[in-house]
């Protein structure tokens, strides 16, 4: 009996944890694909959490808060990573 009342506690523990882990990574998906850490001193870049634009090279979709960012012909593409810009710039 104690048992089962400890597997329902870990249980609902469990539940709350995932739910504030997929909150986590609708929030923040395009910095978990981000292999390189960000650094902090970025001048006039969007607040986090911005909206979501398309990688023209991978097709994923990236925060408008990510670093990784390109600005052609007046246009701002993002990027899932320095690579995928390195692509596109190729
Ligand atoms: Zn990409």
């Amino acid at each position: 009996m104690v048992r089962t009342f400890l597997y329902l506690i870990i249980a609902i523990f469990l539940i709350t944890f995932i739910r504030a882990a997929i909150g986590l990574i609708g929030k923040g998906v395009a910095e978990l694909f981000q292999p390189d850490v960000p650094d902090k001193a970025r001048g006039g870049a969007p607040p986090e959490g911005g909206e979501l634009r398309q990688d023209p090279v991978c097709g994923i979709y990236v925060s408008t808060a990510t670093r990784v960012r390109k600005t052609i012909d007046g246009r701002d593409f993002y990027f899932c990573s320095e690579s995928c810009r390195d692509k596109f710039r190729a």
